[in-house]
């Protein structure tokens, strides 16, 4: 990317807004965002929408415990079956 972000072209930041609003970042206050009304009024649809999937949707944010769960199913899948284990018959 070139330029300052503020003149970033609309294709451009709408190329991200999915991104933006997906991630919970507040895109109404990317610099393209707070000059352009026409991508404001966008991103307020998009966010609109991303309100109603969460309501929808509401296990779609991880939780903390997921990780954990991850993490120790890993562990445990470990201790099952050592990669370094010596397999003697
Ligand atoms: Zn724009």
């Amino acid at each position: 990317m070139t330029g300052h972000p503020g003149n970033m072209s609309c294709a451009e930041f709408q190329a991200q807004l999915p991104e933006l609003v997906g991630s919970g970042k507040d895109a109404a206050r990317h610099p393209h965002a707070q000059g352009c009304e026409r991508c404001r009024a966008l991103l307020a649809d998009l966010e609109t929408i991303a309100e109603a999937a969460r309501q929808l949707f509401p296990s779609v944010e991880p939780p903390d415990e997921l990780w954990e769960q991850i993490e120790s199913a890993i562990k445990k899948e470990g201790d099952h079956a050592p990669p370094a284990a010596p397999q003697r018959r």
